[in-house]
């Protein structure tokens, strides 16, 4: 697995703005943020995308998201906020170490989104539901 800045981060060798830390979960404030109080909020099992993270990690990561989601908000006095969770280059992933973005809406500043709706054929999401619950169902079964 590929040593990031977040590995480094982690095993405090770079100093980063922390807000919360506890056994499995770090969350600090981004350096680049798209608002004030932008935060980062990430596993500190290593792993790259959302998808290869253990169950373990994934849980810790859960229980964490909605008390920092409460801290950023009663700390910018905002109201409203996206979370937002990049997997692969394609997808805007520039730090390779899982990570989950919790971005308030601020003076006007935050996330902005590009949302294009597709056209989509009802067959098309029966056939796309059949398969993805198959998958999904085989992932519950490996446990
Ligand atoms: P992503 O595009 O989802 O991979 O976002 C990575 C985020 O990490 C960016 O918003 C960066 O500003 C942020 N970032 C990179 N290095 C650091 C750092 N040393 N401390 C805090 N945030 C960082």
């Amino acid at each position: 697995m590929s040593e990031t800045i977040f590995s480094k981060i982690i095993r405090g060798e770079i100093p980063c703005h922390h807000v919360y830390e506890d056994d499995a979960v770090l969350a600090f404030l981004d350096v680049n943020p798209l608002s004030r109080g932008h935060t980062l909020v990430i596993p500190k099992e290593v792993a790259k995308t959302l998808d290869q993270l253990s169950d373990e990690a994934s849980a810790a990561i859960g229980r964490v998201l909605p008390k920092i989601a409460r801290a950023v908000l009663a700390a910018t006095g905002a109201t409203s906020f996206n979370v937002l969770q990049n997997n692969g280059a394609d997808a805007h992933q520039a730090v390779f170490h899982v990570h989950f973005h919790i971005i308030p809406k601020v003076e006007g500043r935050g996330l902005g989104i590009g949302w294009e709706p597709m056209k989509v054929e009802t067959a098309d999401l029966k056939a796309l539901r059949e398969k993805i619950a198959r998958c999904a169902a085989a992932e519950t079964q490996k446990g």
